[in-house]
């Protein structure tokens, strides 16, 4: 195993409705990278219930195009009826998704939150959250490093990946270093001189994990933060790989 990739998009849509869209090239160019596996992330804020559902299926399709490669994360709206939310999380899980993805339909404060970080702690299963350090251009409702450790203390048996190491800089880490139930994407944006150090110094290797944010960014550019990181090389492993294989429960499935 070389490495997992916590974070990539695809288009949302049913890959009929994307012609231009080829799952075959997200796959190629990843390999091209030495990475094994990648977590698909899809999105869904503002979507009636029906919408959502066909989102995830369309991610169950993606997966289904080489399920050794592709991992899948259901996204789950707040603005949703509790019981949808459980019905469609637990749809989603039995079919295979390892994750959950939140973007920036409520900010991380807001307690309608509550019933997702629930299903997802029932699950057993974390939950990947967007999240961004910004002093303009914010969206309304995005949130911080502080939005998402509020959140995790609210729900210390919830574990959460704060997305976007170099979108939260070194705020963020701070927000969250002392919540072990709370990990971090290495990806956000352009690179940051010594980011990933900061990170392992202050929370340590074990809750760092390798994410590029494809294809808003590029796999190869995005996992030479890492590859180039100044860490033991146990660590690099570990941020590479080994965590994101034990934070999705993967052991059964490594090649
Ligand atoms: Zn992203």
């Amino acid at each position: 195993m070389n490495a997992i990739d916590i974070h990539v998009h695809h288009p949302w849509t049913d890959p009929q409705e994307r012609p231009d869209y080829e799952i075959g090239r997200t796959k190629a160019l990843a390999r091209q990278s030495g990475i094994d596996m990648v977590l698909l992330l899809t999105g869904g804020g503002g979507v009636s219930p029906e919408e959502l559902r066909h989102r995830n299926d369309c991610t169950l399709r993606l997966i289904e195009e080489d399920a050794a490669f592709f991992l899948g994360a259901m996204y789950l709206s707040p603005n949703h009826d509790p019981a949808f939310i459980r019905e469609e999380a637990s749809r989603c899980a039995e079919a295979g998704m390892v994750a959950v993805k939140q973007g920036t339909e409520l900010n991380a404060r807001d307690e309608r939150i509550g019933p997702i970080a629930e299903a997802a702690a029932d699950l057993d299963i974390p939950i990947l959250f967007h999240a961004w350090h910004k002093t303009v251009e914010k969206f309304a409702e995005e949130s911080d490093g502080s939005d998402i450790a509020h959140l995790a203390r609210r729900h210390p048996g919830t574990r959460f990946i704060m997305a976007h190491l170099t979108g939260v800089g070194r705020r963020g880490v701070q927000d969250v270093e002392d919540l072990p139930n709370v990990w971090v994407d290495t990806c956000g944006g352009w690179y940051a001189a010594e980011m990933v150090e900061y990170a392992v110094r202050h929370m340590g290797a074990e809750r760092v994990l390798y994410g590029s944010d494809y294809p808003g960014r590029d796999y190869a550019a995005q996992i030479g933060r890492v590859l180039g990181a100044n860490v033991p090389e146990e660590d690099r492993q570990n941020i590479l790989w080994r965590n994101a294989a034990a934070l999705l429960k993967l052991d059964s499935q490594l090649p």
